[in-house]
């Protein structure tokens, strides 16, 4: 299977390492691991990558994984598309399809190292820059 973030790569070459528990070694690995994650409703995969002082960190992991479930239950993820990244940034368009409707997710994400591991910390959004 090819892997859903748009690597052109297998799975198992690709973000399948990094949802089994290797570090991922850039910001841009963990962010394409993390959009994989949530193609393949890999929730506890988005919690365990999400930096403790990110805004959406939430104290309540039952409902918070919940929800990325939910989620990911509801969108189909249909492509990713990356700008442009830095050592601690990765700007991307994530195409995405919810209820029958395009719908287009332009971020520039924001990743940090906490106990030299990356974490993914918070995102702006592009369609309002
Ligand atoms: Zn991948």
């Amino acid at each position: 299977m090819l892997c859903p973030c748009c690597s052109k790569k297998n799975y198992i070459d690709c973000c399948k390492p990094y949802h089994d528990g290797q570090e991922a070694p850039s910001a841009l690995a963990l962010m394409r691991s993390r959009y994989s994650a949530y193609a393949l409703d890999l929730s506890a995969y988005i919690l365990r990558t999400t930096h403790p002082k990110s805004p959406y960190f939430e104290k309540d992991r039952k409902k918070w994984q919940e929800s990325v479930h939910l989620f990911s239950q509801t969108t189909r993820f249909l492509s990713l598309e990356i700008h442009g990244w830095g050592d601690d940034w990765v700007s991307f368009t994530a195409h995405l399809e919810q209820q029958g409707k395009k719908v287009l997710l332009k971020e520039k994400s924001h990743f940090e190292k906490l106990h030299d591991k990356w974490f993914y910390h918070s995102a702006l959004s592009l369609d309002t820059l």
